[in-house]
């Protein structure tokens, strides 16, 4: 895929979006830049994934990291490290809890640890990184770890994406500020008749979202995935009962040019 100035934005599905597979949490931009790691190696031929240069990962929860290690393996020998952008907590519990040499090989030392497989670098809440094509702004986010949101910017364009969070504010009010912003990107696990679930594990449901709508930019479409696959088709009735035409449930693989 060429970069451009437009914005292309892949929502990927494990297996060819062929499974309902959004638990599996991973978006693709310009080809090049992950956002999550839920389903890269199932999504995505080999070929695919040597074309991928970095993950921004949003928190370290396993439905949004489990296909790194397996990525690693698949990039091993490769002459360009993989770069992961994470905030500082969550590159500790990658490197404490799943390249440990015990879960799994330690990629950030082989084959050498000059010339790694994977290389983690700390990304801090409200500084601005460049990601390749795109300009990135780190936002927190409200689950049960420590968890960021992103403003992602090329001239003209911008989205929101965040992985899982419960209602929050400080993301909502910089999709405010952004400038020609054309989508969100959110999550949305459990259904109403799960609130409670929803609340103790930090996510929403759509009562919720809609508790949280006047926060959001006005017109601007709100694309919901990570639907928990018992909760779908209840989840499905609750959301058109909303009748908010910015809400739109990402149910299978998708491909957006802004
Ligand atoms: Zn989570
Ligand atoms: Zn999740």
């Amino acid at each position: 895929m060429s970069v451009g100035k437009t914005l292309a934005i892949r929502a990927l599905g494990p297996y060819g979006g062929s499974a309902p597979g959004y638990r599996l949490t991973t978006f693709l931009l310009d080809g090049e830049t992950a956002l999550d790691a839920g389903c890269l190696t199932d999504a995505l031929p080999l070929s695919a994934q040597r074309r991928v240069r970095r993950i921004i990962l949003t928190h370290a929860h396993f439905d949004h990291i489990v296909s790194l290690p397996l990525l690693c393996d698949n990039l091993y020998g490769q002459r360009r490290p993989l770069e992961v952008l994470a905030p500082a907590v969550v590159l500790a519990t990658l490197s404490r809890d799943i390249f440990n040499d015990r879960v799994w090989p330690d990629f950030t030392k082989l084959p050498s640890s000059a010339r790694p497989t994977v290389r983690l670098h700390a990304i801090a809440e409200g500084k601005t990184f460049r990601a390749g094509s795109v300009s990135v702004t780190p936002f927190p986010v409200l689950h049960t770890v420590p968890a960021f949101g992103y403003v992602i910017a090329k001239p003209g364009r911008s989205v929101v994406f965040t992985g899982d969070t419960r209602p929050t504010d400080a993301l909502w009010a910089a999709a405010r500020r952004a400038r020609d912003l054309k989508a969100i990107f959110l999550e949305l696990s459990f259904s109403d008749t799960q609130a409670e679930v929803a609340r103790a594990s930090g996510h929403f449901t759509p009562r919720l979202l809609a508790r949280d709508l006047d926060k959001f930019p006005a017109r601007v479409p709100i694309y919901l995935y990570h639907m928990k696959p018992p909760s779908l088709s209840r989840i499905r009735r609750e959301i058109a009962a909303l009748r908010e035409s910015r809400l739109r449930l990402l149910e299978s693989e998708r491909s957006f040019r802004f």
